[in-house]
């Protein structure tokens, strides 16, 4: 059984949009504590299959499991966001005018289901938690500052907090280095370094420097045309023949 202790699984997920195939029969399954990249050219379907996992679009055939007890297709975008998939879009969106401390506090409140105050006293372990999490965002520093004065790279490692605080399962990231200097970069991949084993990630990237550093010893799979072309380890994947072609051939 391949696909024992998986946290999902996708199992030939078409999606068409007016007679035109997004994903075409795509099968995919990551395995817990799994950190797992995305990459494929322009058009592949990368962002329509983030779509489907998170309910945001609906798979017009196949089968999506989120562990072994929830159908993705028999829920909303909430109660998937509710059943532990956080996902971060390419742009941060932070709440500018509160600072990086309150950003934490307001997302943990929310996943409480506690109206977004912050008159509510958090905590001494909640406030530990944030504590630990702006530690590891290296934003420490930071917690007084309106969130709206941080870097861009410094706003996306906010938002990623933010996710954590909803304590998620499964983490999908779209393009996180996106528009980020070197050494965001660089940071970028020593954090989700540190996210891999205690949370399992999908993450969508074109930046290939960036694959490589982490995709280390873990899976690579490479869509095309709607559905997996290849998929192992950097290495394999960048010596595949219909890799290079699809790569080299636009
Ligand atoms: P990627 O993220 O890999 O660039 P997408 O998932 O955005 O690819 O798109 C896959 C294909 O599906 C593209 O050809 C795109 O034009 C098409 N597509 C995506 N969303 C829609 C939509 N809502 N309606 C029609 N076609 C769409």
């Amino acid at each position: 059984d391949t696909t024992h202790g998986a946290i999902l699984y996708l199992e030939s997920i078409s999606v068409v949009f007016d007679g035109f195939k997004a994903l075409n029969n795509l099968s995919l399954d990551i395995g817990v504590g799994e950190l797992r990249c995305i990459i494929g050219p322009n058009g592949a379907g990368k962002t329509t299959m983030m779509d489907v996992i998170t309910g945001k679009t609906r798979a017009t055939s196949g089968s999506a499991f989120f562990g072994q007890n929830y159908d993705l297709s028999t829920l909303s975008e909430a109660q998937i966001a509710d059943a532990g998939i956080g996902r971060k879009f390419q742009r941060p969106t932070v709440f500018e005018h509160h600072t990086v401390f309150e950003n934490l506090e307001l997302a943990m409140k929310a996943n409480k289901g506690v109206q977004s105050t912050l008159f509510a006293r958090l905590k001494s372990a909640e406030r530990d938690k944030i504590a630990s999490t702006l530690e590891m965002l290296r934003l420490t520093s930071e917690h007084r500052r309106p969130a709206g004065l941080l870097s861009h790279g410094q706003k996306q490692w906010l938002e990623i907090g933010m996710l954590l605080m909803q304590e998620p399962l499964l983490l999908l990231l779209d393009e996180p280095v996106a528009g980020m200097t070197d050494a965001e970069t660089e940071r970028t991949g020593e954090l989700l370094n540190e996210l891999r084993g205690k949370h399992s990630l999908v993450v969508v990237e074109h930046d290939m420097d960036f694959v490589t550093q982490i995709a280390q010893g873990g899976k690579v799979t490479v869509l095309c045309e709607g559905s997996v072309l290849a998929e192992g380890t950097m290495q394999q994947v960048q010596e595949d023949p219909r890799v290079i072609e699809v790569y080299l051939g636009r």
